[in-house]
């Protein structure tokens, strides 16, 4: 590993990162699973692009299929893109959501979410949560507080606080919610900048997975649509049926979106994002712009998306990942009682978040102890991660596919890590 390590600084430079103390060398995935050159299987509980499970035979089907027939872009009448189109629309028919645009990264898709909103506002202005990632664009980046030092925000940028529903006692999070963006909106305001967007993570994956209270969203989208900007729902993590309720993450807020920017499992792997937005809010980009994207809406992308939607219509995947959420959850806060450590357990659906404090009464991040847990899990064969502010909240994330076995290996590795983690730290 040492020398492929050594090779791979030399060649792709030091803007990459490797996970892990230990790097891990991947030849295969299969399901939840993971494998190594030596055989060695590692259950895979962060990957959301992997959705249904590493190369899922559907998906590897339709795209074999596809690419043997006809690969090429959105300049020639095609039907997959139109029967994609008119899936995804199917999935929102509360909204007025009109029009599907494809892109290859998320990123792309909000970067061109937040161009129809500049046009469609003719406003700059931008409001985001605190620790949100939206993408690698030089425009997006600007709205990404979790890139930290290494990008500057814009002027034109407002933050507003994550709502943090473990560290509220008793506060209406609703209500300051809706407050702090009222005031970002004013202060935009106040200083000559007109609003273009709220664009929210729903389950603020980035900010610590934060999915209560429900219905959080509903007085900052009115807010800012009397401001006369839009709303854009990022449903890059939580879309596609992670929450275990609904398709997208939005519908837990009661919200009703103007753009919806999706991405990272639509195409189990293969690169394909994209937005739905509405009639209304398209219409004056439209008239002004062409949109090609030259690999974006290719014959295979959207071949591999729609074996996506039809997977997890067929195998129930919406209902699956409540239940084994669940207990996945209940597990997991069982092994409060033996762990101090652990502060807080949360989460929706396929997707979870443990919470580990340095000290219960003041829930101080323990960021040091989630950084060990994350490693030795690593080396246990369990592979998951760590978000938020405090770096100190364990991000579990599994394909939807996990079963209840799987989930109980994921309950009693973290018992065994965080007896091992914490036994160092007493020595
Ligand atoms: N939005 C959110 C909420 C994300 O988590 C990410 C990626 N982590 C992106 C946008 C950007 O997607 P991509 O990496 O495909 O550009």
């Amino acid at each position: 590993t040492a020398a492929m390590i050594e090779r791979r600084d030399a060649l792709l430079g030091p803007a990459y990162r490797l996970m892990y103390e230990h790097p891990l060398h991947i030849v295969r995935g299969e399901g939840v699973w993971l494998i190594d050159p030596e055989g060695r299987r590692y259950l895979d509980v962060y990957n959301n692009v992997a959705s249904l499970g590493h190369c899922h035979p559907a998906v590897t089907e339709a795209i074999c299929r596809q690419v043997q027939t006809l690969a090429t872009n959105t300049r020639y009448l095609h039907n997959t893109i139109l029967e994609l189109a008119e899936r995804l629309l199917a999935t929102v028919p509360e909204t007025e959501l009109a029009h599907l645009m494809l892109t290859c990264t998320g990123s792309e898709a909000n970067d061109v979410a937040y161009r129809i909103a500049q046009v469609r506002t003719g406003g700059t202005g931008v409001i985001v949560t605190e620790t949100a990632y939206h993408g690698f664009t030089d425009a997006v980046s600007k709205f990404s507080p979790s890139l930290g030092v290494t990008v500057d925000l814009g002027a034109h940028v407002r933050l507003v606080p994550a709502p943090r529903l473990y560290h509220a006692e008793g506060a209406d999070l609703c209500e300051r919610f809706t407050r702090d963006v009222e005031v970002a909106i004013a202060d935009l305001q106040r200083h000559g900048i007109k609003p273009a967007a709220l664009i929210v993570d729903s389950l603020f994956t980035s900010d610590g997975i934060l999915p209560e209270p429900a219905g959080l969203l509903k007085g900052a989208v009115e807010a800012i649509k009397r401001a006369g900007g839009i709303f854009i729902a990022d449903e890059v993590q939580p879309g596609f049926g992670r929450t275990g309720e609904h398709m997208w993450g939005f519908q837990r807020h009661g919200v009703i979106p103007d753009i919806v920017t999706l991405g990272k499992p639509m195409g189990n792997g293969q690169p394909i994002a994209g937005l739905l937005a509405t009639a209304e809010v398209l219409a004056e980009f439209g008239k002004n712009s062409r949109y090609f994207n030259t690999f974006a809406g290719n014959t295979v992308s959207c071949a591999a998306a729609l074996a996506v939607l039809d997977t997890i219509e067929k195998e129930g995947l919406v209902q699956h990942a409540a239940r084994v959420g669940k207990i996945l959850r209940e597990g997991i806060a069982a092994l409060a009682d033996r762990h101090e450590a652990i502060g807080d357990v949360r989460g929706a659906g396929m997707f979870v978040a443990v919470e580990l404090v340095a000290d219960r009464t003041t829930r101080a991040p323990d960021r040091e102890l989630t950084t060990r847990v994350v490693n030795l899990m690593r080396d246990k064969g369990v592979l998951l991660s760590a978000c938020a502010m405090g770096h100190n909240v364990l991000k579990i994330r599994p394909p939807l596919v996990l079963t209840a076995e799987q989930a109980g290996m994921v309950i009693e590795t973290l018992d065994a890590a965080l007896t091992e983690a914490q036994s160092a730290k007493a020595r």
